[in-house]
């Protein structure tokens, strides 16, 4: 049995995860719109990727007996003005589920909760990865946006980005 405070932490972190898999969607609308279809693909998997890690919790929660509660998710309200600043957005979400994260296991070790601890070490490292792209990809952006071609060749790039499910993930 999960400690209640941790297990409704997590239900909640289900919740954030499926408002990043629609905030990423808006970044793929915003990049097809654009006509920039390298990126909008490369939001496209980001945003089944969030699928997946609430999908994770979920199936964690339900492994553990928990009743878990599905909430309205929020619909993106940032609108998109600049490549840069759907990057830039990326990175302070990305950052903020992070923080998240942290704050869910700071709450297991107090609990003396070591089964989500071990759970939540694959996230841990997970939103290092998510970090380390979400700034390289604005260092791409900074580096080569005045110039069209390398732009078109990081779009080029970015189409190949494949979806790779978590081994865990049992569906
Ligand atoms: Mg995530």
């Amino acid at each position: 049995m999960l400690p209640k405070n941790v297990a409704d932490l997590l239900n909640e972190q289900i919740n954030k995860e499926f408002y990043s898999a629609y905030l990423y969607l808006e970044m793929n609308n915003y990049f097809e719109r654009r006509g920039l279809h390298g990126f909008a693909h490369w939001y496209h998997v980001q945003a089944l990727e969030e699928l997946d890690h609430a999908m994770l919790i979920y199936q964690y929660l339900h492994d553990e007996e928990f009743d878990v509660k599905l909430k309205a998710i929020a619909n993106p309200t940032h609108a998109f003005v600049a490549d840069r600043d759907v990057l830039e957005t990326a990175l302070d979400h990305e950052k903020y589920v992070t923080a998240s994260i942290h704050a869910i296991y700071e709450t297991a070790l107090d609990e003396n909760d070591f089964r989500t601890q071990q759970f939540l070490d694959w996230f841990i490292k997970e939103q290092a990865e998510e970090e380390v792209n979400a700034k390289e990809m604005l260092t791409k952006i900074d580096l080569f946006e005045t110039d069209s071609k390398a732009l078109y060749l990081i779009d080029r790039e970015l189409s190949y980005r494949v979806h790779e499910a978590p081994a865990k993930l049992e569906l």
